[in-house]
């Protein structure tokens, strides 16, 4: 699964690259395909925290709780 999670990684920076104009694609990168390579990615997010049992929602909000704090002091 992780080695499925970094296939994924790469296959977001390989769209956001083509995005961006770093690299020329071979197929030009659309919008919507970086949407589905993030559907993709974070589809093995989900898988993997539910292999380990984590409640990845609550997690989650932790992480998100946290980084407002920090911003806001
Ligand atoms: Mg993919």
């Amino acid at each position: 699964m992780v080695t499925d999670l970094l296939e994924e990684a790469g296959e977001v920076a390989a769209a956001v690259k083509g995005l961006e104009g770093f690299k020329p694609p071979d197929k030009p990168k659309t919008k919507e395909m970086l949407a589905t390579e993030l559907s993709d990615l974070l589809y093995i997010i989900f898988v993997l925290a539910e292999h380990y049992g984590i409640n990845l929602e609550e997690s989650f909000l932790q992480t998100v709780n946290d980084y407002i704090l920090r911003f806001i002091s």
